[in-house]
This record gives structure tokens, C-alpha cells and sequence, in this order.
């Protein structure tokens, strides 16, 4: 398994519970959630019956209080660039559907992106779609290991420990995400997207059976890809212990109302059914 973190390497897996940020930064860090908020996931229908694990990396656009909105605006944080709207509907709705466990995070992206690779620069965005984002302008070692401790690690540890406590070798696993209709000035054509990288079993599986709708454009690696250095999730928690995966990317303006989310969750759901 390639070291995609520096995380120690025990029995083919990165040991999350022995790993904690080095030197210094563990002594004195300045905590980053109040008692009284969220905590940084959610685990839903956690004895799931299904053979699958719903994770959502890009639920919330809700910031921690200490973070001060980040210096943006109200309407900057209903945007793309704080969270993946409609995603966590859709992957709420899945849970129940399927009768599986879904994992989503509590806090915007913009806090810190659950979905890049510690080393990644853009781990704690300082800008997204052009817009600056104030509050991550300059950070030391101690700001950026606070989130990391209390935002990335736990949400990522309570993925591995979810897959350690289930070991089904049936088990599959989806991140749920959604995508802006434009980018740069360009329209994207594609109503759902199935994202992989070296592992492109459980994306074939569904793709196959989602072609099968004349309506339906399917990005097939589009608008994105896993690609070691933008990815985190889906690289360590499938990639890294050999379940099948694949990232769901649903295009935002098909995720606008309850039926269309409800539409979302079925066409899905029987999918998910019949591979
Ligand atoms: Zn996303």
C-alpha cells in the first residue's frame, strides 16, 4: 500500500488510532470546537444491514464558532465552495433506503477538506472559485494542526473503525458528492458522474446498470476523478484496504427539491440492488 499520509503502517492499513500530529503541535493546541457544538461527524443508522458504507465528506457548510465565519458572507457560505449541497440528502436517504451506515462530516470543507491529503495545499483552502477565503490567510502550524485534530482525524478514525468492526468482504463503499451545472464559463453536460482511480469495479457495476436509462447522462470519470493527490477518502478507506468503491458526484440543479432528491435516492438505491 503506498504511505499516502506518512501515517504508520500497521498490517496494511495506516494505524489511526497510534497516529497524532508530530512534536510540538500535540502539546498546547488551541481547541477549535466549543462544548456546546456539533461534533465533527455523524454516524447514521450505525447497524446498518447493508453491504455498504455511506461516507459524506462535504455535508455541512456549518463552521466551527471560533473560525468567525471565516470573514465570508452569508451567501459565500451557501455556495459550492463551503460544502456539496443536496449531498447529504441524498446520502441520508440512501441510509434508509438501503438499510447502511452513513458517516457524514458536521463542518464545511472550507474548515478543512476532509477529502485531501494532509499534504495537499489545498487541505485548508485560501482560495476557492476565486473567491479569497480570509480566514485561512496565514496560518501557523498550531492553527492548521487544530483542525486536523479536531475535525479531519476523527471523522477519518470513524471510518476505519466502522470497516475494522465490519469485516464483509461483500462490502462496498460510496462516498456521496455533488457537482456545480457550470465551471469556468462551461456547462457540464453529465447528470451523475461515477469517480474512480485504479479501481474501477464498483463504478462498472453501477455504470453498467445506470447506461441502461436513454435519459440519464452519465460522466463516466467526469466532472472528476480519484487522483492520489486531490483524494483522500476513497484512496485510504477503499483503495488502501482493497473494497470496492467509487465517489457519486450528482449534479446540483438535480438536486434542487425533495422529489428530484427522492428521484436520486431510488434510481440509486435500485442500482445498488442489482449488481
Ligand atoms: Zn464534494
Amino acid at each position: 500500500m503506498r504511505d499516502m499520509t506518512g501515517l504508520p503502517d500497521v498490517a496494511g492499513k495506516p494505524n489511526w488510532d497510534a497516529w497524532s500530529l508530530p512534536g510540538p503541535l500535540q502539546a498546547d493546541q488551541p481547541a477549535l470546537l466549543d462544548p456546546d457544538e456539533p461534533p465533527p461527524f455523524e454516524v447514521i443508522n450505525p447497524r446498518g444491514a447493508a453491504n455498504a458504507l455511506l461516507v459524506c465528506d462535504h455535508a455541512s457548510n456549518r463552521l466551527p464558532r471560533r473560525l468567525a465565519d471565516l470573514g465570508l458572507t452569508d451567501d459565500q457560505l451557501r455556495q459550492h465552495i463551503a460544502w456539496d449541497p443536496g449531498a447529504a440528502a441524498v446520502a441520508r436517504g440512501l441510509a434508509a433506503r438501503l438499510d447502511a451506515t452513513l458517516i457524514l462530516s458536521c463542518y464545511s470543507r472550507l474548515a478543512i477538506d476532509l477529502n485531501r491529503p494532509l499534504e495537499s495545499p489545498e487541505l485548508i483552502a485560501t482560495q476557492s472559485a476565486g473567491i479569497p477565503i480570509p480566514g485561512n490567510q496565514g496560518l501557523s502550524a498550531r492553527d492548521r494542526a487544530a483542525r486536523i485534530t479536531a475535525l479531519f482525524l476523527p471523522y477519518h478514525r470513524a471510518i476505519a473503525h466502522w470497516l475494522d468492526a465490519h469485516p464483509d468482504p461483500a462490502l462496498r463503499l460510496l462516498s456521496v458528492h455533488s457537482f456545480t451545472p457550470r465551471l469556468a464559463g462551461q456547462s457540464r453536460p453529465w447528470h451523475l458522474g461515477l469517480a474512480y482511480g485504479r479501481d474501477a469495479r464498483l463504478a462498472g457495476q453501477l455504470g453498467r446498470i445506470l447506461t441502461q436509462e436513454a435519459d440519464l447522462c452519465l460522466g463516466d470519470n467526469e466532472p472528476y476523478r480519484i487522483e492520489d493527490h486531490l483524494d483522500f477518502t476513497l484512496p485510504t478507506h477503499g483503495e488502501g484496504r482493497g473494497i470496492p468503491h467509487v465517489m457519486i458526484e450528482i449534479r446540483q440543479d438535480g438536486l434542487e427539491t425533495p422529489t428530484q432528491i427522492d428521484a436520486w435516492v431510488e434510481r440509486l438505491a435500485l442500482a445498488h440492488a442489482h449488481i
